[in-house]
């Protein structure tokens, strides 16, 4: 298929390729359904098996593949690949075996998990999120795709649409936030930059929405665990955004690693089958989770891998990822008649289709090009940098910010000479010597206008917690007008298996803010983590506080401009950021509790987070207007409309978020103390206003599943909420 694809002004055509006098499955001009049906009858048992393997691969070496082989069979349906200089070539060599030496020539499919980038790493998604931005977003994933697929990788295990209240599971990072509206935007905005219009397109890739279902819910945070969750729960929280994702058309969908109330996710009848199979239409592929299928065995829900390769494949998993089950078992449960024959082939059919689908027959290898060639150049640094500048949260600001006056510096903390820490994990062929310090960008942006002092580390990121000499990072801070003090997390400290007991500054992190704080000089924390830290006990006592995330390869340029004013903030939270651990989980959608009042509270601390979500500052004033509606009135099947004028009332121009939230008083199931329902992001130059519209459709906005997901919808009162400004409207038959 001829096309062309466009992120910024980089335009890639793309060819055209026919097939003549060959086997119909060979034929680029017939439909994919008839390609598949004639490969799929010359199939032997064995080599649809094969399709249904993905092979999971660590550092190869393209040089040796051929002495590999019967580790590699031809007939391999898929590869995971990860980031590395060779990655083409390895991805190549395999494919050529899959293309030349299998029978069928049917052409592998090869996957890595390209989650905030490829090679120019943008912001963790938690990061992405705060920039309530999906176009932004579509063109961040975009830019992912086009760096992936040069690199051979046809197929990306992202976006992660796991809904999570509990910054303890590292893999936070990888969420879109807490609230499944946004979730959802952000599904399809990063399907659509993936995949574009057409996944075959040079430059995009398929896309794999992840992990389905409920992962998110870990018990207690720790990854890999059970979740209890009520199917009330599981239809508001945890489905909706992955519907909006198969909406809009992902590729495929990744079975998950959690035990839902018993019924492990890679082999739930009623998720894989009754929801995504049969209510959504869903007929891509879907591939389980690393060794999920296997990890029946250990959940206790299968005997044996015999047993768990039954379950999964029966439930809906297609593809079985690297634990090789499907393989070793599938054969002898289609000879004894346990799972019949019809159930294999509709699993091959759909992997076939997506090679289809991908035009790997036309075009099986990948090309070097621009994208492979060259270091990132300004334009894909562009995307980087707009996403991160985005990402950035202002918490806290006396004022201080932004820095000028020629202000002295003093540089602290461990994050401010860290390089990989700001790639975050899953950076892939992100590269960390091409990645600025925050000490490197604030010197260098901020030369000639401020100067940074001295450079100290204070102590590590990770230390004994004992409390430590920090003379000489209290001696910087009393050469110096003010500190930046730079506190947060190691890459490896948020991400996969990467959960955390306590959301506490790590070793003697909190204790050197406490001796630089003790000094009386104002001090700006930037926090550099992939989650919420616990930093009540400070908060209060610096003059700014900001929340840098991990920001990817242009993060620390972005944080400068920030501090130094080049930039005016405007990241929002979509996450509730607790004031201490025991808190968790805090968040915006908690039913009211029973009581009034601060009743049921904790006794202990304050009852509010310490920042709630939707919260960030910017250097401007933005002030709201009354909410007008054009109703007080509409029916369940009718429109309302709902405006607020927004006025940049200070001296900078600006970009200001609107996020609508809804509430429901009364309903059939109670619902959520407030849900958004609506947000958007504009430019607002300063002493110009804006009006912002959200037109409210009770059925869309206001309706709400039931535990089969069935849509409710309620007539009453509803509130309507933007910054400080409330408004109600009723709904009526
Ligand atoms: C992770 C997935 C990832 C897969 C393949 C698993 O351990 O849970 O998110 O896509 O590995 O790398």
């Amino acid at each position: 298929m001829a096309g062309w694809i466009r992120f910024g002004t980089l335009l890639i055509v793309t060819s055209a390729s026919t097939s003549e006098g060959a086997p119909p499955y060979r034929r680029a001009e017939a439909t994919i359904e008839a390609r598949v049906e004639d490969l799929l009858a010359r199939m032997t048992l064995e080599e649809k098996l094969d399709q249904l393997h993905q092979c999971g691969t660590a550092d190869l070496n393209p040089n040796n593949l051929a002495s590999r082989a019967d580790e590699f069979r031809a007939t391999y349906g898929s590869y995971i690949l990860g980031g590395s200089p060779t990655v083409l070539e390895t991805r190549n060599g395999l494919q050529r075996r899959a293309v030349e030496e299998s029978r069928l020539g049917v052409p592998a499919v090869f996957a890595a998990d390209v989650i905030h980038g490829w090679r120019t790493i943008l912001p963790i998604p938690l990061a992405q999120a705060c920039s309530w931005d999906p176009v932004l977003v579509e063109a961040g994933a975009a830019l992912a795709a086009a760096e992936a697929s040069a690199h051979g990788i046809d197929w990306t295990f992202a976006p992660m649409l796991d809904h999570c209240v509990d910054p303890r599971w590292g893999r936070i990072a990888e969420t879109f936030g807490e609230s499944p509206w946004a979730s959802s935007m952000f599904a399809a905005a990063s399907v659509r930059g993936y995949q574009g219009e057409d996944p075959a397109e040079r430059g995009r890739v398929a896309s794999c929405l992840k992990h389905y279902v409920g992962y998110g819910a870990s018990e207690g945070g720790r990854d890999y665990s059970f979740t209890d969750i009520s199917r009330q729960a599981l239809w508001e929280w945890h489905l909706p955004a992955f519907e909006a994702g198969v909406r809009a058309g992902a590729a495929s969908v990744m079975s998950a690693f959690n035990d839902l109330s018993g019924i492990p996710t890679s082999a739930n009848p009623y998720t894989l089958g009754t929801v995504l199979r049969e209510q959504w239409g869903f007929d891509g592929v879907v591939v389980s989770d690393w060794n999920s299928v296997l990890q029946l065995v250990r959940q206790g829900f299968a005997r044996d891998g015999a047993d768990a390769a039954a379950a999964a494949i029966r439930a809906g998993v297609d593809v079985d990822m690297a634990d090789g089950l499907y393989r070793e078992h599938l054969a002898a449960h289609v000879s004894s008649g346990r799972i019949p024959m019809e159930t294999i082939d509709d699993a091959v059919r759909r992997v076939l289709r997506l090679k289809f689908r991908l035009g790997l027959f036309e075009r099986p290898y990948a090309e070097r090009n621009h994208f492979t060639d060259t270091r990132p150049d300004t334009e894909r640094g562009a995307v980087a940098l707009a996403l991160a500048t985005r990402s950035i949260v202002l918490l806290r600001n006396d004022g201080t910010l932004p820095i000028g006056g020629d202000a002295r510096i003093a540089l602290i903390g461990p994050l401010a000479t860290e390089r990989a820490a700001l790639l975050g994990s899953w950076a892939q062929y992100g590269q960390p010597d091409e990645t600025a310090t925050i000490a490197e960008a604030i010197e260098r942006i901020g030369r000639g206008r401020v100067v940074v002092t001295s450079v100290t580390e204070g102590c590590p990121i990770i230390g004994d917690g004992e409390g430590k000499d920090f003379s000489a990072a209290v001696a910087a801070a009393v050469a110096s007008d003010m500190v930046v003090l730079c506190l947060g997390e190691h890459a490896w400290m948020s991400g996969e298996n990467a959960s955390r007991a306590s959301l506490s500054l790590a070793g003697d992190q909190l204790a050197l803010a406490r001796a630089l704080l003790d000094i009386g000089r104002p001090v700006v924390l930037v926090l550099v983590s992939g989650r919420p830290l616990e930093i009540e006990s400070i908060a209060p006592r610096c003059a700014a506080i900001v929340a840098a995330w991990q920001g990817g390869s242009k993060a620390a340029e972005a944080l400068a401009s920030i501090l130094l004013g080049d930039a005016n903030p405007s990241g929002r939270l979509a996450i509730t950021w607790p004031r201490v651990t025991g808190q968790i989980p805090v968040h915006h959608g908690s039913r009211p509790r029973a009581r009034g009042g601060d009743e049921g509270a904790y006794r202990d601390i304050e009852d509010s987070p310490l920042f709630p979500f939707g919260h960030g500052l910017s250097y401007t004033d933005f002030e709201h207007g009354p909410i007008r509606l054009s109703a007080a009135q509409t029916t369940l099947d009718g429109t309302i409309e709902a405006r607020v004028l927004v006025r940049n009332a200070g001296a900078r121009d600006g970009t200001e978020t609107v996020l609508w939230m809804m509430q429901d008083p009364v309903a059939r199931i109670t619902r959520p103390a407030e849900v958004l329902r609506h947000f958007e992001t504009a430019e607002i130059s300063t002493g110009e206003a804006r009006e912002f519209v959200f037109r409210i459709e009770p059925r869309v906005h206001l309706s709400y599943p039931d535990e089969e997901g069935r849509r409710l919808l309620d007539t009453g009162l509803v509130r309507l909420r933007v910054g400080r400004q409330v408004v109600e409207f009723e709904v009526v038959e």
